[in-house]
């Protein structure tokens, strides 16, 4: 739809799966809801996509009733959120639905869609997350790879404020080291 002309993290899930990787867990707390991966996974039980994004916004997709078709019925879980959501929620959010689809899966490899538009000062996003709330939330799924003893990767996505962005990298990073 115009903002990738390929889909890292569809390839990065393929690529893991031929690797010997055979239960992918994809994570996408990106403000936006990730149509193309939901798509290429919608019927795909081995992959499982879980997303938090602004709803309804562009691109229009992502109700909680899309979750999957076919074999991949029940491995989409969308979790969409009104704009203005703040960290609270989303960390509520991250705790429970997160976790619970997560451990429940048992994936062999998990992938971050880190798209840090969620951040309350982002020029394109209508959230009201801080700083700390991402740091909250990707303190979370790392600890949730880290128990599972599982590899972790995080793919930028979005984050049109620098700043905001730099940190969220930042303190994704420090997260990872420090899980
Ligand atoms: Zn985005």
């Amino acid at each position: 739809m115009g903002f990738c002309i390929f889909n890292n993290i569809a390839i990065g899930a393929r690529k893991a799966q031929s690797l010997g990787f055979k239960k992918v867990y994809i994570a996408d707390f990106d403000v936006h809801h990730p149509n193309g991966t939901q798509h290429a996974f919608y019927e795909d039980d081995t992959v499982f996509l879980f997303s938090t994004h602004c709803y309804p916004y562009y691109p229009g997709t992502g109700a909680k009733e899309e979750i999957g078709f076919g074999k991949g019925l029940g491995y989409t879980l969308n979790v969409p959120l009104r704009a203005s959501t703040d960290d609270k929620t989303y960390i509520e959010v991250y705790e429970n639905n997160f976790i619970d689809s997560f451990k429940a899966f048992k994936p062999d490899i998990l992938l971050v869609s880190a798209g840090y538009d969620l951040h309350k000062d982002d020029p394109l996003g209508p959230m009201n997350v801080t700083s700390e709330g991402i740091k909250n939330i990707t303190n979370i799924i790392t600890k949730a790879a880290k128990e599972l003893n599982i590899s972790l990767i995080f793919t930028l996505e979005g984050g049109y404020n620098y700043d905001a962005t730099a940190k969220g990298i930042l303190d994704s990073i420090e997260n990872m080291v420090n899980a």
